[in-house]
């Protein structure tokens, strides 16, 4: 069993430090909310995030952005300095990759930039997907750690890999999940049912997972957010979040992302309409308006 520090537990932090308890580890753990602390009981409360990485064999973090996640350990948080020389640090937050870059060049220790995807409901059944960036000497030591709290654990490749993964995914996932709502609007147009539009895509070449697990229209997929009126699921603003360091990325390295810029162009006209707390794929209803 490890000794472990966790900081950051919000709706994803707060499940996956539960889990780490559960499998028998020693944590401690820290969050600037003492409510959100006192959610993850059994574990330790540190007083401070240095606190909670003094010691530790692993150090982990999921917090809400770049600069908080770069303060945290390099900055006046000093996790980093008060961690282990041989601690393995892992931050699971979603992040641009010049943030994870930094972080791993400038901690002194070995650091692993690892995002997840499967949201809180994955959070809450261990079955997060991890992808990883960083020696692969660090990513065999916190594999098995993480694989308690996740189905899935992809090594990527050098730092910021995780990061560039999960970017590059969820840029697919609103460009899929868009043009998959314009496909049923369109359908409805031409008196074509929702459930025959479903039945023929989902055994052709217009299948995706936005259609066949995750089915913007009430009926073919029954545990699909739009059964429940657009409850997330993945709200649409954490989408926001994730398209715009896609699209900021492509922009930093000069690469054509036509496709994900037009996405990310109406996600933001979605949560400015007041969208941000729905499903994201919630977004067939502007859709349907804009007609
Ligand atoms: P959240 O806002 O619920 O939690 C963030 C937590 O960090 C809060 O409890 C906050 O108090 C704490 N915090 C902020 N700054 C801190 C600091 N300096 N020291 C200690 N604690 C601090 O956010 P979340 O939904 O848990 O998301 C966390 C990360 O996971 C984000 O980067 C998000 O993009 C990513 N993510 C979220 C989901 C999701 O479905 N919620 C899915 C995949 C990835």
């Amino acid at each position: 069993m490890a000794r472990i520090g966790f900081v950051g537990l919000g709706n994803m932090g707060g499940p996956m430090a539960r889990n780490l308890v559960k499998a028998g580890h020693e944590v401690a753990v820290f969050d600037l909310d003492a409510a959100a602390m006192a959610r993850v009981p059994c574990a330790t409360a540190a007083g401070s995030a240095a606190d909670a990485a003094r010691g530790a064999d692993f150090v982990l973090t999921m917090l809400p952005a770049g600069a908080h996640v770069r303060e945290a350990w390099l900055g006046a948080g000093g996790m980093a300095a008060a961690s282990a020389p041989d601690a393995v640090l892992i931050d699971c937050s979603t992040i641009d990759v010049a943030s994870a870059r930094i972080v791993a060049e400038q901690c002194g220790r070995a650091f692993l930039d690892a995002p997840v995807s499967g949201g809180v409901m994955g959070a809450e059944a261990a079955s997060l997907t991890f992808m990883v960036g960083g020696a692969a000497a660090a990513f065999a030591q916190a594999e098995p750690i993480l694989r308690q709290m996740g189905r899935a654990v992809i090594h990527c490749g050098a730092a910021g890999a995780g990061q560039a993964a999960k970017a590059c995914n969820n840029m697919m996932l609103a460009a899929t999940m868009i043009v998959t709502a314009e496909a049923f609007v369109l359908a409805e147009s031409l008196g074509l049912s929702h459930q025959a539009l479903f039945e023929v895509a989902s055994k052709s070449s217009g299948q995706s997972w936005s259609l066949t697990t995750y089915c913007p229209v009430p009926g073919p997929v029954p545990g699909s957010p739009a059964n429940r009126d657009y409850a997330p699921g993945f709200a649409a603003s954490l989408m926001l979040k994730d398209l715009g360091l896609a699209v900021g990325a492509a922009e930093a390295g000069g690469v054509a992302t036509p496709l994900g810029a037009r996405a990310l162009a109406l996600y933001q006209d979605f949560v400015a309409q007041g969208g941000g707390g729905t499903d994201f794929s919630g977004i067939i209803r502007m859709l349907r308006e804009k007609g």
